[in-house]
């Protein structure tokens, strides 16, 4: 850089490659555990909001570093993201939540519905579709149980790309979501150019819905756009039995959080939420 005489620079510099350094370091740690299994899935049910039956998993993934303990999600994704690895991690993921689909049914379950989180990162890798059809055809996973979980951020990418590749995904069979949903820039008339099946509104709308008016008119206004859509809604971070019992009132089908459930191991969901496959 020009400013190399200066002070200034030094002193960034030296800030820098703190940063950097810790990244790098994160970035092997990462890449290693990628390849030693550290990272496993957990799964959150979502349920029906009346009945309160099961009606998916999202599958969420874990680190558990073998000297510093657990690492959660959003401590490495950003990373990943950043450095690219997110496209073998993820590939990671949707392989195991697939195998872990066809698991339980081996275990004699009836088929679960596995919603699965797809950075924009790899949503612009070349092979995505390819790495989706490959998935359902080695595990032998119906299509139609998959949904992929997308954010707003993909307005990012270039209008005509997400469109062939949404109507490619859609043409396997699997279901598209919006993940976070309200908290990006994406607008109706953006959305019904697009074939989604499902909005989740975010977490952060949910949180204090009954005591914040305008986060109260927030998701009342997502529910009507989601109806007139003619898509599903889905409620993150569902805590209070009183927000679950509001997002009914307002029409929202489903949800998700801690008040049905946390998410669990794979053994947890088979003993807690499973039932036997009828036959
Ligand atoms: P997300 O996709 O929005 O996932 C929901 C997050 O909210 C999860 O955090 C979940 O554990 C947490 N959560 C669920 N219910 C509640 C609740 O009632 N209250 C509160 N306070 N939190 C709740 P987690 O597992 O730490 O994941 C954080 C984020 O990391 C995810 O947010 C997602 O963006 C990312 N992530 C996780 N797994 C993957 C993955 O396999 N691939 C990608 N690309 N991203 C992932
Ligand atoms: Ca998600
Ligand atoms: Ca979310
Ligand atoms: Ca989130």
């Amino acid at each position: 850089a020009k400013e190399e005489g200066k002070n200034t620079y030094q002193f960034y510099t030296s800030d820098l490659n703190d940063i950097s350094r810790k990244k790098m370091m994160m970035e092997k740690e990462l890449f290693r555990a990628l390849e030693q299994n550290e990272l496993t899935l957990y799964y959150q049910p979502q349920c029906q909001v009346g009945e309160l039956t099961l009606t998916g998993v999202e599958a969420l993934v874990r680190w558990q570093h073998p000297e510093q303990g657990f690492i959660s999600p959003g401590d490495f994704i950003p990373l990943a993201e950043e450095t690219g690895l997110i496209v073998p991690l993820g590939e990671w993921v949707l392989r195991t939540a697939c195998e872990r689909h066809m698991q339980w049914r081996r275990e004699g379950f009836g088929p679960v519905k596995m919603a699965v989180n797809l950075s924009v990162r790899q949503f612009k890798d070349e092979r995505l579709v390819e790495l989706v059809a490959d998935a359902l055809r080695e595990s032998g996973m119906e299509a139609a149980y998959l949904e992929l979980e997308i954010t707003e951020s993909i307005a990012m990418i270039d209008f005509d790309y997400v469109r062939a590749k949404l109507n490619q995904l859609k043409e396997l069979g699997v279901s598209i979501a919006i993940d976070d949903f309200g908290t990006g820039y994406s607008s109706l008339s953006y959305l019904k150019k697009f074939s989604i099946d499902k909005l989740k509104i975010d977490q952060s709308f949910v949180r204090d819905l009954t005591t914040n008016e305008v986060n109260y008119s927030i998701v009342k206004a997502i529910i009507a756009m989601g109806q007139s859509l003619n898509v599903s809604l889905i409620a993150e971070g569902v805590e209070e039995e009183e927000h679950a019992h509001m997002l009914r009132e307002l029409g929202c089908e489903h949800i998700q959080g801690y008040w049905f459930s946390r998410p669990l191991t794979a053994e947890q969901v088979g003993e807690r939420f499973l039932k036997p496959q009828e036959v």
